[in-house]
């Protein structure tokens, strides 16, 4: 089981289940260039899903202020990033 703990809107931690710290990488969508293809849940469903708009949304666990955005453990980040390059649209960005 993963714990979160929230320092602020840009710092958060997660620890595994060995109590080691995990570097979290940021990930947005951009919803209004999202063509709703749904490549990037079919490739990293840890990441992403389709949401009840229709579009991409980071999974509940890794969201942040809002499905368009959330903090993900370095571990996904090469899943992550294979949804981005994958994106027909560009619409996933990644920050490390
Ligand atoms: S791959 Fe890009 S365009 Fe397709 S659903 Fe994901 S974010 Fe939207």
């Amino acid at each position: 089981m993963f714990i979160y703990i929230y320092i602020n809107e840009k710092c958060r931690i997660l620890l595994n289940p060995h109590r080691k710290v995990i570097s979290m990488v940021k990930v947005k969508i951009d919803k209004d260039l999202c063509t709703s293809c749904s490549v990037c849940a079919n490739l990293c469903p840890d990441v992403f899903m389709m949401g009840d708009d229709g579009k991409s949304s980071i999974v509940e666990k890794f969201r942040g202020a809002s499905d368009a955005e959330g903090d993900i453990p370095a571990e996904l980040l090469d899943c992550a990033r294979a949804a981005a390059d994958s994106c027909p649209a560009q619409a996933i960005t990644i920050e490390e």
